[in-house]
């Protein structure tokens, strides 16, 4: 990786695989903008009020994702703008289904160019994917502070980056558990391949401590 060209990174996983807390240290190391398109989306909607972004509103007040058209057009936009100013961006969980995926992806290539594009999935069983739901925290004001629980960090404690209060987000049952799963195999999985067929994916266990995760990202950008 040199440092004179902008970059992206794309982050999968599955939900609980850690790929947060990972563009998290990766944007703290490189200093890289760290996006997300819940995030992004939520703020494009307080700066613009189209039909198509008005629409956006109520589902997401309803609890759904938005549109992919709309999300593709608005992850387009935004990461126009954010690149101006930012060494690189860490797309962290985005694009999330394939129609995002084919109209996001050979966009950015275009746009930065392919040898300056990586992809990660970080890799956890789903096995490992329950065990880690039930004992995650998120912060409900920015969804990028994901703590695990302990003595310090319950549900309703604030978060430590100062904003939000810590919530479990998955609730702890099986329905919701089973939505996840089929979620990620159905909507994330074929965007992901849909990418392999066009760059190569670099593969890291998930499964071991956070800094080794971390590290072997590190290891595979070059730096
Ligand atoms: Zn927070």
């Amino acid at each position: 990786m040199t440092t004179d060209k902008k970059v992206a990174i794309f982050l999968f996983g599955r939900p609980a695989s850690g790929k947060g807390t990972q563009a998290k240290l990766l944007a703290d190391k490189v200093g890289f903008y760290h996006f997300t398109t819940s995030r992004e989306g939520k703020e494009y909607i307080k700066t613009h009020d189209d039909a198509d972004t008005k629409r956006q509103v109520e589902l997401y007040k309803s609890g759904k994702l938005f549109e992919a058209e709309w999300t593709s057009h608005m992850v387009l936009e935004k990461t126009g703008e954010i690149i101006k100013t930012a060494k690189g961006i860490i797309y962290d969980g985005t694009p999330r289904t394939l129609c995002e995926a084919q109209a996001v992806f050979p966009e950015v290539v275009k746009f930065l160019g392919k040898e300056n594009i990586y992809v990660f999935l970080i890799d956890i069983s789903e096995g490992e994917f329950k065990k880690r739901v039930e004992k995650r925290l998120t912060c409900n004001f920015d969804s990028r502070h994901i703590y695990v629980r302990s003595e310090s960090f319950m549900p309703g404690t604030p978060c430590p980056e100062g904003d939000g209060v810590l919530e479990p987000r998955d609730l702890d049952n099986k329905e919701v558990l089973q939505m996840r799963t089929d979620e990620y195999a159905n909507k994330t999985m074929p965007a992901v391949k849909f990418i392999e067929g066009l760059h190569n994916i670099v593969t890291i266990n998930g499964e071991q401590p956070i800094e080794d995760v971390h590290k072997d990202i590190i290891k595979a950008l070059g730096l």
